[in-house]
């Protein structure tokens, strides 16, 4: 990306925030809420989802015969389906059945499938004016406005600037101001377009292909509006929306209202197989309303293709087609929460596996803009109610997007300065940040100097103008000497009869930037009994991988592998003191590594102080570990008790509870917070393109631990991104937890 796409984005994104921010989080807020609620009430929520996913994987895989028999039903209800190509080839098929009974207006209920194809132009075209009917997207189709989330489309809007859009589009009485007028108006106005309609539009979120069913879920009632009141019944659907059968709908249906907008069920659930034999009501005779024939009913199911059948051949984007389109991964992106779909948006699609989406359907290209927004953070994974990996889905697609730039590219002289796999023409900043370990190595070999030029205004300028790390970011300290360099040449002995072995795993951050926290890490394990070997390990792969460099990250988990396997062998535990990387072990080592040897570091490896917490679980003696009565910093500054932010990919393993339990088990007050992300997200708010959004989504951990019950607490965090950002939110220092329980007591010389 070039210095000035990068100010472009960035000031694209502050206006964003600026003026849509507080109306995204506030609605993205309250669905998530909700969410989580449902999610933990019910009993069952991890079965479901399992069986949601099994059920979609079977639908997948069998497709090409669930079409064929879903035509067979179809056709056999008096029905027509027709299979389109791509939206050019469905618009067309939609035009020849507007033609065919001259309709002059078409209503329709929110469907994404018609925003993909944009079946409303496409109607235009033969002079069909069509209304949205649902209320969110007929407020964007009065102020010509794309919508910025799958399932509510003005979620960055007001109620008074809808208010004052109303204003200006209709001659109003008097102005419509309550929540309760603007809707009355709305779906009154509607109603009367959806008694002149010649068509009703409706997608459908499934389609079952033993009975020929539309389940419709919608919060207004509008679908089944538009599905029976004209005579003429148009639906469009994405090829991926049919299930096997009837039976197969309470899982989705239990799932969709609570992952979506944490409600405990949506409003309505209509199932229909069209054609539905009811008479269509003759609205010409208001006064004495009649019925038409019902056998002039009639219903076209358009299927759409549009790039699903190669996304079900592609191993790495099929699981996209598992989506039901809930919308919960974009509300748990903390990036969204902050500047919502418009700063995501492809052509269609927004938010969380849009990428995916917007790769599969309109091509690689159109997912560019907004593919970097994506952290890999996890959360969304948590969220998805069929357990999509989607942080996997934007790699792969950052990954495909790298390897289209120009490989004839010169950057000769940085391919032979980095040590990766990836081809010549990527994008400079994205292979600095892949070679961060690199740079790491080079960095404390050469330290303090390298510290003293980091921070030269002449370096950070041109860091910021050919790389894009932003110059108001502390850049790393690095250490000359390193904590391998440190535990080789420590003159003390472990426990005399240990109780378990470890290999503590030296991740970059931790050898050359923060020693202090894997010196901790080994005293406070020696101290619990345990017997600690640091091997000569190199980077996990993460850096790499988040910049969509998996043919990198790949020789680095072999190289990882190869090291760690022997210490397994010999019955060592894996420790990892950053979850991101122990996020690696237990996460993406699947996709790149052979499964057996995946299956046996993500089995034998642990997060610092969950090991610890097994430890103490069994019998090891907390009284080993560090309270807050110690004198030496930091742990005197823990007085008052501390304020915990446990890192996003280590909540998603569920690990935070056991970092708590510890530090109370050592006496320490905790509170902890409760905002999922703290902007920094590795690389991410180095960028200069991010930086304000970085900031933005840390103003709410900076509002939480500034507030009175954790305004005087010592701050912790056990990510290093989170430490990083911490630095640049807060006046007090942060630390890893690791240091406040070490034994020794080091005196607090770097965090
Ligand atoms: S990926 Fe999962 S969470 Fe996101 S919209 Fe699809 S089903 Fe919902």
């Amino acid at each position: 990306m070039s210095g000035d796409a990068r100010r472009e984005r960035a000031a694209h994104i502050r206006e964003l925030l600026r003026t849509e921010g507080d109306n995204v989080s506030e609605n993205v807020g309250t669905f998530n809420e909700g969410r989580y609620r449902r999610y933990a009430e019910m009993d069952d929520v991890d079965e479901l989802r399992a069986e949601a996913r099994a059920i979609k994987e079977d639908a997948i895989e069998r497709l090409p015969d669930l079409i064929e028999q879903l035509r067979e039903t179809v056709e056999g209800n008096g029905g027509t389906v027709y299979l389109a190509d791509d939206a050019a080839d469905a618009n067309e098929y939609v035009q020849s059945v507007a033609t065919d009974i001259d309709a002059g207006t078409a209503v329709k209920s929110k469907s994404m499938t018609s925003e993909e194809i944009e079946v409303n132009d496409a109607l235009a075209e033969v002079g069909v004016d069509t209304y949205e009917t649902d209320l969110a997207e007929f407020v964007l189709q009065l102020d010509d406005e794309e919508p910025s989330h799958i399932v509510a489309p003005a979620v960055h809007r007001s109620r008074e600037d809808i208010a004052e859009l109303f204003e200006r589009r209709f001659d109003l009485d008097e102005p419509l101001e309550t929540a309760e007028e603007l809707t009355t108006f709305a779906s009154d106005y509607l109603e009367e377009r959806v008694a002149e309609a010649d068509i009703g539009m409706t997608g459908a979120n499934f389609v079952t292909a033993d009975t020929g069913t539309l389940a419709l879920v919608t919060n207004e009632g509008n679908a089944r509006k538009c599905a029976v009141a004209p005579e003429t019944h148009v639906a469009v659907a994405g090829v991926e929306k049919i299930l096997p059968s009837l039976a197969d709908l309470p899982p989705f249906l239990e799932l969709i209202g609570p992952a979506g907008a944490g409600q405990d069920v949506t409003a309505y659930l209509s199932l229909l197989t069209p054609p539905v034999d009811t008479p269509a009501i003759d609205f010409d005779a208001p006064d004495t309303p009649g019925f038409g024939d019902p056998d002039e009913r009639d219903f076209h199911l358009v299927l759409i293709d549009n790039g699903r059948m190669e996304m079900r051949a592609d191993d790495d984007l099929r699981e996209t087609l598992y989506c039901v389109r809930c919308g919960a991964c974009a509300n748990s992106c903390a990036n969204f929460q902050q500047v919502g779909g418009h700063a995501f948006g492809g052509e269609t699609y927004s938010g969380g596996i849009a990428t995916g989406w917007e790769a599969g359907v309109h091509g690689e290209e159109s997912a560019a803009e907004f593919n970097d927004l994506c952290t890999g953070c996890s959360r969304c994974v948590d969220a998805c109610p069929v357990n999509i990996d989607i942080p996997w889905i934007n790699t792969v697609v950052r990954d495909r997007l790298n390897r289209n730039d120009d490989p004839d590219a010169f950057d000769h002289l940085v391919e032979g300065l980095t040590p990766d796999a990836e081809p010549g023409g990527m994008d400079l900043g994205k292979r600095l940040f892949g070679n961060f370990e690199t740079l790491a190595a080079v960095g404390s070999m050469t330290a303090p100097l390298s510290n003293a030029v980091g921070d030269s205004r002449p370096v950070r300028a041109a860091l910021e103008r050919v790389v894009g790390v932003d110059r108001r970011r502390d850049l790393p300290r690095f250490r000359r000497e390193t904590f391998r360099d440190w535990f080789e040449a420590r003159d003390a002995d472990g426990p005399d009869d240990p109780a378990r072995s470890v290999a503590l795993y030296p991740d970059v951050y931790t050898n050359y930037v923060r020693p202090e926290r894997g010196k901790a890490a080994v005293r406070l394990l020696e101290a619990l009994g345990v017997d600690v070997v640091v091997p000569d390990a190199g980077g996990s792969g993460r850096a790499p991988l988040s910049q969509g460099m998996i043919a990198t990250a790949r020789d680095r988990a072999e190289a990882v592998r190869d090291v760690l396997t022997p210490d397994i062998a010999a019955g060592r535990d894996v420790v990892a003191v950053e979850p991101s990387d122990l996020a690696m072990f237990r996460g993406e080592y699947e996709r790149l590594l052979p499964e057996s040897d995946a299956e046996r570091l993500a089995d034998n490896s642990y997060e610092v102080l969950e090991y610890a917490y097994g430890l103490l679980e069994n019998d090891a003696d907390a009284a080993a570990l560090a309270g807050p009565e110690a004198a030496e910093t930091p742990r005197a500054a823990a007085e008052h008790g501390v304020a915990y932010h446990s890192h996003c990919q280590q909540r998603t393993l569920g690990l935070e509870a056991h970092t708590v339990a510890v530090l109370e088990a050592a006496g320490y007050d905790v509170v902890t917070s409760d905002v999922e992300c703290c902007g920094m997200a590795g690389s991410f708010g180095y960028k200069t393109e991010y930086y304000d959004l970085s900031e933005a989504v840390g103003d709410e951990l900076r509002e939480q631990f500034t507030d009175a019950d954790a305004a005087d607490r010592l701050l912790l965090a056990s990510g290093t991104s989170c430490l990083d950002q911490m630095d640049s939110l807060f006046e007090r220092r942060g630390y890893h937890p690791v240091r406040l329980l070490d034994p020794a007591g080091d005196p607090g010389s770097g965090a």
